[in-house]
């Protein structure tokens, strides 16, 4: 099977661009690269994976940020505005009170626009621009649509974005916006704006920049390169554990694929493979549910609620490429509520960390899976956090503490402290 982690290097097609091709995880069809604009397989629909003749191995990295894995992209550069490079921070009384080994945390909030999305956008515009497609659109739960507006006009793009009404955090509405693009505001939720901007791209409309676009994926996978280069650095060995919050499961088939190629390429034995461990909130754990039932697909979940609104997904087009990630690297998937989201918010924000509530899904599921026993105590761990704390100022208001009123007078304000 393609996905598995010790599939071999395949052929080279004659399709293939400077060593570059699309592959139909399905069934293997081969198409060329940027001839034409293609999201899905012709002949059966499956999702596709870029391939690349040659692997990199870390020794073929440089630079900083994104493109500093160039050699593990389609392009040697991208339309960017630095995104990459992100803190891998250290939590000492976190780690402590969750007891593992080592507990970092790596902050996707620290990118451009505030989410990893910005290494998604870097290589999908440039791919975008080779196509030479004029207008970009995505269905987005508002961080996808910041980057996407941000990205887009970077490139002197027209932009497109269709967002649930209602259900965006102010911070992701307001960068669409400055950003110039425009924003269509759906009666319905996220999954109803998928298939809407997917009709639309196929009907030639616009070039789709959600995450079934397998492009957008390559940018993410950096996100486990550089995770591993920072603990190869600091703890001289990769994580054990990876655990990140699941939406569309684009970042898991990302840094899925980031290791399977580690693997061919011989720079990562399989058995250091990290696991990947899912995390959704109660309110939208479709992955979850699949995961728990041992199914081959995931079942559409058509309503679902949590505050973590960059995670309330009910239909997760990117399952095929994450559920053999999640299993062939030994992971999990638990679902948290959304309690447990805000107290693990409060928990980074202790360590001086500010996330949006998604980000803290992964810290919530790590307690849940410690507390378990899933997770032991020597386990050398990597959270994900994926959105700032600015993207959503109500949310990380109404976690944090209250305004005090006080008088306009020194003697008042002394008084209502000392109380
Ligand atoms: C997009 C997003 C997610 C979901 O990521 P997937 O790759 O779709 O699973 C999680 N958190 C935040 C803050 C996001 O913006
Ligand atoms: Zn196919």
């Amino acid at each position: 099977m393609s996905l598995s982690l010790s599939a071999t290097q395949p052929e080279v097609p004659a399709d293939a661009d400077e060593g570059v091709w699309l592959e139909c995880i399905e069934c293997g069809e081969t198409f060329a690269p940027f001839a034409d604009v293609r999201y899905t397989c012709d002949d059966c629909d499956g999702l596709l994976e870029v391939r690349y003749a040659d692997l990199p191995t870390f020794d073929d990295f440089e630079g900083e940020g994104v493109w500093r894995y160039a050699d593990a992209l389609p392009f040697d550069e991208g339309v960017s505005i630095q995104e990459g490079a992100t803190p891998l921070y250290e939590v000492p009384r976190l780690e402590d009170d969750v007891s593992v080994e080592a507990l970092r945390i790596k902050h996707e909030g620290m990118n451009p626009t505030g989410s990893f999305k910005d290494r998604g956008m870097t290589v999908g515009v440039r791919v975008a621009s080779e196509l030479g497609v004029g207008r970009l659109a995505c269905a987005s739960t508002g961080n996808t649509s910041a980057a996407l507006a941000a990205y887009g006009s970077r490139g002197g793009m027209e932009t497109l974005v269709l967002l649930p009404a209602g259900k965006v955090a102010a911070g992701k509405i307001a960068q669409a916006s400055l950003h110039g693009a425009r924003i269509l505001e759906v009666d319905g939720n996220f999954d109803a704006c998928l298939d809407i901007v997917q009709e639309l791209a196929g009907q030639g409309e616009a070039y789709l920049l959600n995450s079934l676009n397998p492009f957008r994926l390559e940018g993410q996978k950096t996100i486990g390169l550089e995770i591993l280069e920072g603990f190869l650095a600091d703890y001289d060995t990769v994580p054990d554990r990876i655990v990140l919050p699941v939406g569309n499961a684009g970042n898991t088939s990302a840094l899925y694929k980031a290791f399977r190629e580690l693997v061919q390429a011989g720079a990562l034995d399989e058995s250091d493979v990290p696991k990947l461990t899912g995390v959704q909130a109660e309110g939208a754990a479709p992955m979850v549910e699949a995961i728990e039932n041992g199914a081959d697909e995931v079942r559409r979940w058509d309503d679902v609620e949590t505050r973590a609104t960059a995670i309330r997904i009910g239909n997760p087009v990117n399952a095929p490429k994450a559920l053999p990630g999640i299993r062939e690297t030994d992971g999990t998937a638990v679902s948290v509520s959304d309690e447990r989201i805000t107290e693990a918010q409060r928990d980074l924000a202790r360590e001086g960390i500010g996330v949006e509530p998604a980000s803290a899904a992964s810290v919530a599921g790590l307690r849940k899976l410690r507390a378990e026993g899933i997770v032991t105590r020597d386990e050398r761990v990597a959270c994900l956090t994926t959105g700032h704390l600015l993207k959503d100022p109500d949310a990380a208001a109404a976690a944090g503490r209250d305004p005090e009123p006080v008088p306009a007078d020194t003697e008042g304000v002394l008084e209502h402290i000392r109380e």
